[in-house]
């Protein structure tokens, strides 16, 4: 023992050990019966006001470990030799020896009390006659007698030769009484109440420690009952709390006993066999989860924690240290993992070589606005052979994919622009393989055509140019791979590495060729992954449709996905229901570099999220109230900014402000168009978005834009009908958009007070779809009421669930009673197909007809 440990404040060392420095400090010496010695520190345990159960246990094997017991006799109880060696003279030698001997036969006898007792107990439990408890009663008291009596010899054999310790000695003596007097001093309570540590946890002690007696000699102190027990629990720690005083009374115990035997009768009061579990838990956890994982009643926990002082539901999380008291005051076992065991960790789980397939590139297209992005994103839909073939229709699910005629695959995502692309690169998704840049031959280098090259270098993905528009006079296409130079891209006709194809995506020129370019350079990128694996995906759009839910899309990036998996998603969990292709058919798997839509997704996730197929639920779930916690936990230690900041960096800059509510359908959207919209803004006039969001335009965001005097642009998104309403009356500007670009050249224009003419939408007409049925060749057909206006075959259509465009085209047959009418007004009931065999309708939507107009504005 190190002196520094003796200079550490022990806790009632002097006081209540009374020997007024006879001997040193908290150093004594131990002798044991063969003439053995010791010098060990003596650590006199007041018991303490527990705060927490946990932290009493950990204390508690510190400080019985800071005292050596080299020799075997102490450790069975290494209390106990420290209230013999106290009066540790030399010359006092025989006489401890004496002591110690006294006290282990009492030792002996009160366990041979406690073990008789037991048997007793178990005798009668199974034929409890009266005959017997009588018998049991006269029992106990003649062995409770024969414990007393051997303690009190011990005790005087103690006293004896030190006086003057007399008044403290006896402390740690009466715990064996009051132990072996326990069962007897509670004869007319329930048998439980004779040996309450075994038994605390009934069910699982026979597991735990199946033979009371090979238990080790219980320590001659009643605050090792608690060691004893095997367990600490939080009820056992309270009712040793409320006992304060060093001797309790016989009372105080019964009292404690009862009340304990109480609390935990009316916590669990199943006795039967019970299993015990190996709990996994992370470092925080729900209450429900955990209870299902301990398979216990989630209201039992919530009550065990209520009598810990916590108040918390079922669906609230707990950190780990709380799970362990619960685990432990269940019975269970529990098995701690961090957090990093919690995450999925998918950057070391790398598949071998040998398991690599190829798998087609994914490809973005950027440039310029009006380079020509979107025409090529179609005409290169255009080329696949399977939408030819089988007849499939393209739906808007954020990627496609197509097969050549070689057969091979390419898929391409439909978000184009750099500002989605680095959104997405942002989230740590780089899901883009290739980028193709768009530059218009007759325009030449523009802005954002040098933005684009920047934000691929940035990504390090290599690029293929396709010089636009050719077919066009002017065209210039020699001066394009000049200016290209200047921006360090050296195509190969200039010696450089860089591919380059001339095309119209108007005329569909050389789309051929640059596919055959993709293909090559997806060659030499070796593209590959295992596809015999557990899926693993990135979110490329996501909204919550209320038809089917939350639903997303994923690009496969290794793995397969199939139906039935389950699977986490950023903070989202699930189970796949449903997977459907870029054209709408229902499929069962997919492979690497697929995209498609999912449906059973627990919430909306984010544009650039994980997916990963996980073996379980409960894992799932795991998983994603971890990722929750740390967004709610990132959420709320980012410092808000306040408003008097706000308003001062205003001031100071005195810029105009351009305001504007922005509505999107898909998240994607909103992040894509909230990004353009901020880059617009100059030092003189700024943009600012009072709020943006997913879904249809509602009331709050027409209030908000009237106070504000600002316009609401609704992307694929229109106002519902009382949002409509009061946005009529208060005369609130709605700008609605399907392309990004149109949007902020719109805004940019009419920031710069460039009035150009503004696109004016009137609906003519709406109906409510009442019934959907199989149309044959054309689809689907549907069954409408009219509800306003007229609904008329010339105009465009579209149709909207919950005000989001879900469809805009043609209607390609309007009848009513089997007659085709050009029109069909409200109140009546008609019969439409579209041009397009567009499938995804549903009772419950509408179709709308409209006209735009263009109109000079004057403001
Ligand atoms: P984006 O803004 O980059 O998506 O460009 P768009 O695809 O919307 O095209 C802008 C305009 O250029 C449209 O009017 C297209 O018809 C036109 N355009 C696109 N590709 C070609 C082309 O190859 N030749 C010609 N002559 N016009 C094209
Ligand atoms: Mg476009």
């Amino acid at each position: 023992m190190s002196d520094t440990d003796n200079e550490k404040p022990k806790l009632g060392m002097r006081a209540p050990l009374g020997l007024k420095r006879t001997v040193e400090t908290g150093k004594v010496k131990q002798s044991f019966s063969h003439g053995r010695s010791n010098t060990v520190v003596v650590e006199v345990k007041r018991r303490r006001i527990l705060g927490k159960p946990g932290e009493a246990d950990a204390h508690h094997v510190e400080e019985v470990q800071a005292a050596p017991a080299p020799a075997p006799a102490a450790a069975p109880a290494p209390k106990a030799p420290a209230p013999q060696a106290r009066p540790a003279e030399t010359s006092l030698l025989s006489r401890q020896e004496l002591q110690a001997k006294l006290l282990r036969e009492a030792e002996e006898a009160r366990m041979a009390a406690l073990e008789e007792a037991r048997r007793r107990e178990d005798r009668q439990r199974h034929e409890a006659t009266e005959e017997e408890k009588r018998r049991a009663e006269e029992n106990r008291k003649a062995e409770e007698e024969a414990a007393r009596r051997a303690e009190e010899e011990a005790k005087r054999a103690a006293e004896a030769p030190a006086a003057e310790s007399a008044a403290e000695a006896p402390q740690p003596a009466p715990a064996p009484a009051e132990a072996a007097a326990a069962p007897a001093a509670a004869p007319t309570v329930k048998t439980d109440d004779r040996h309450p540590a075994p038994r605390k946890f009934t069910p699982v002690a026979p597991v735990k420690r199946p033979e009371p007696p090979a238990r080790p000699a219980r320590p001659a102190k009643g605050v090792d009952d608690r060691r004893q027990s095997g367990k600490l629990t939080v009820n056992r720690a309270l009712n040793d709390g409320d006992g304060g005083a060093r001797a309790r009374s016989l009372a105080a115990l019964k009292r404690a006993r009862e009340k304990e035997r109480r609390s935990h009768m009316s916590g669990y009061s199943q006795p039967q066999v019970k299993q015990v579990r190996d709990v996994v838990v992370p470092d925080a956890i729900t209450v429900q989860e955990l209870a299902n994982r301990m398979a216990e009643k989630g209201a039992d926990l919530v009550k065990s924690l209520f009598k810990m002082g916590m108040m918390v539901t079922v669906n609230q999380t707990i950190d780990q240290d709380t799970a362990e008291l619960l685990v432990e005051e269940f019975g269970h076992n529990i098995t701690r993992v961090s957090e990093a065991d919690v995450e999925i960790d998918v950057e070391s789980d790398v598949d071998a070589e040998a398991t690599l397939k190829t798998r087609p590139p994914v490809v973005t297209i950027m440039g310029h606005v009006d380079h020509g992005k979107t025409s090529l994103l179609d005409a290169l839909r255009g080329t696949d052979v399977v939408a030819g073939e089988a007849g499939g229709i393209t739906q808007h699910i954020g990627a496609y994919q197509v097969k050549t005629k070689g057969g091979q695959l390419v898929t391409f995502l439909d978000t184009p622009g750099h500002e989605a692309f680095t959104e997405m690169r942002a989230r740590g998704a780089n899901v883009t393989d290739i980028v193709i840049l768009v530059v218009a031959a007759d325009d030449g280098l523009k802005p954002q055509t040098i933005e684009a090259i920047n934000h691929t270098k940035a990504a390090g993905v290599p690029m293929i140019i396709a010089i636009n528009k050719i077919d066009k006079d002017g065209a210039n296409p020699q001066k394009v791979r000049e200016r290209l130079l200047e921006h360090e891209i050296v195509v190969e006709a200039m010696g450089g590495d860089v591919q380059d194809v001339e095309v119209s995506a108007l005329k569909k020129t050389n789309l051929d060729e640059l596919i055959d370019k993709i293909l090559l350079q997806a060659e030499i990128m070796e593209l590959k992954a295992n596809p015999d694996r557990a899926a693993e995906g990135t979110v490329v759009e996501a909204k919550l449709d209320k038809g089917r839910g939350p639903v997303a899309t994923i690009l496969v990036r290794r793995g397969t996905l199939r139906v039935g998996d389950v699977f986490v998603v950023g903070g989202e969990s699930g189970k796949v229901r449903a997977l459907i292709n870029d054209k709408g058919q229902q499929i069962k798997e997919a492979g690497p570099s697929l995209p498609v839509e999912v449906l059973g997704l627990s919430g909306t996730p984010h544009a650039g999220d994980t997916l990963s197929v996980v073996e379980n639920e409960a894992r799932a779930r795991e998983v994603a109230a971890y990722r929750q916690q740390l967004a709610l936990e990132k959420r709320t230690t980012s410092a808000p900014a306040t408003f008097d900041a706000l308003f001062s960096a205003l001031k100071d800059k005195q810029a105009i402000e351009y305001p504007i509510v922005v509505k999107a359908d898909v998240q994607g959207s909103t992040e894509a168009i909230v990004n353009a919209l901020n880059k617009i803004s100059t030092d003189d006039i700024k943009v600012r978005i009072l709020h943006s969001g997913v879904g249809a335009i509602t009331e709050s965001d027409v209030t908000l834009a009237k106070a504000s005097g600002a316009p609401i642009i609704g992307f694929n998104v229109r106002p519902n009908a009382k949002a409509r309403e009061i946005g009529e009356r208060e005369k609130v500007r709605f700008k609605y958009f399907d392309v990004i670009y149109h949007l902020t050249d719109d805004i940019r224009s009419e920031m710069a007070g460039e009035l150009g003419p503004e696109a004016i939408e009137t609906v003519v007409g709406r109906a409510e779809i009442r019934e959907v049925f199989s149309a044959g060749k054309h689809g689907k057909a549907a069954g409408l009421l009219v509800t306003e206006g007229v609904i008329r075959k010339a105009l465009k259509a579209r149709i909207t669930r919950d005000d989001v465009i879900i469809y805009q085209g043609e209607i390609a047959s309007l009848r009513r009673f089997k007659d085709d009418v050009a029109e069909v007004r409200a109140g009546l009931e008609c019969g439409v197909t579209f041009t397009q065999n567009f499938t995804d309708i549903k009772p419950g939507d509408y179709l709308e007809t409209f006209e735009v107009e263009l109109r000079e504005r004057t403001l």
